[in-house]
């Protein structure tokens, strides 16, 4: 889906590289984790992701385009779609139903499509039924689900979810996972940025930033086994207690303390 290599980015008027030799490949219908201390880079390379920022030297691809090319730039602006931290600076439109409309009305595409790809996201994300509420009455969780609405209206491959969790209360942000969980399983590639280690018990790989390199890459489930977390990354409170639970022979400590079956116990949607 996407693939960057040796990529590093400057902003302007700064010494210090945001991103500094970064080389990792998103497969399509992957859920990556993308992690790290704040300033570490993480929207920085969601940015180059989407074509938002061109690499200062390597180079980005999506779905085989070069995104420092206009075409390449023009694919990646299409196929991949971001949902940021704050729910009321993603609102454009004054109910739901014309806030979906407004990416699909952008590409130029006929009134009756438009209709059916708002009908389509609004199912999606379980907002049916309040097209005609207005936005500003919504709840904090249900902006959300309306900001992954218009982003699913310009029917994108992959989705950026860039601390798009972290204001939203616990149902809030369950609802959120629960309409991930469901877009992943039927082919959406997703890229998660948190905090929030518990939130990534779906995520197969994850690769931790530090500084603007890689720190950690592989599989979730390596990182959440490892005895030290560092860079600023906390085990889950569940993971933790298991493992004490171990440490003083109250469990059998042939159990993983990472296993699949207390990862998923741990996800939020379940
Ligand atoms: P994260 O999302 O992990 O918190 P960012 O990608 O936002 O990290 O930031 C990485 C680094 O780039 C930080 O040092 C930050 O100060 C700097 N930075 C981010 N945005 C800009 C910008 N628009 N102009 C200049 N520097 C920036
Ligand atoms: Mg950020």
């Amino acid at each position: 889906m996407c693939a960057l290599r040796e990529v590093s980015f400057t902003y302007s008027g700064s010494d210090t590289p945001a991103i500094d030799g970064v080389s990792l490949t998103i497969r399509r219908g992957s859920w990556f984790a993308l992690l790290g201390n704040n300033g570490s880079g993480k929207s920085t390379l969601a940015r180059i992701i989407k074509a938002l920022l061109t690499p200062t030297q390597g180079s980005c691809s999506v779905c085989g385009c070069d995104t420092a090319e206009d075409e390449g730039a023009l694919e990646a602006s299409r196929r991949v779609a971001m949902v940021f931290q704050n729910p009321e600076n993603q609102i454009v439109g004054a109910t739901v139903e014309q806030d979906v409309a407004f990416g699909p009305e952008n590409l130029g595409l006929p009134t009756a499509e438009i209709g059916e790809r708002v009908a389509w996201a609004l199912e999606e994300t379980g907002l049916k039924g309040l097209e005609t509420s207005p936005t500003y009455a919504l709840s904090g969780g249900q902006k959300q689900r309306l900001a992954v609405a218009g982003a699913l209206a310009i029917m994108p491959q992959c989705l950026i979810l860039d601390e798009a969790t972290t204001m939203l209360d616990p149902q809030g942000r369950a609802h959120l996972l629960e309409v991930i969980r469901s877009l992943h399983r039927r082919g959406m590639t997703v890229v998660h940025i948190t905090h929030r280690l518990e939130e990534i018990a779906y995520c197969t790989e994850a690769c931790v930033l530090d500084g603007g390199r890689i720190a950690w890459q592989g599989p979730t489930l390596d990182l959440l086994s490892k005895p030290e977390l560092e860079w600023g990354l906390e085990l889950p409170p569940v993971v933790r207690l298991w493992r004490e639970l171990q440490r003083q022979g109250m469990l059998d400590a042939s159990v993983h303390p990472a296993s699949v079956e207390i990862l998923e116990a741990l996800c939020p949607s379940r």
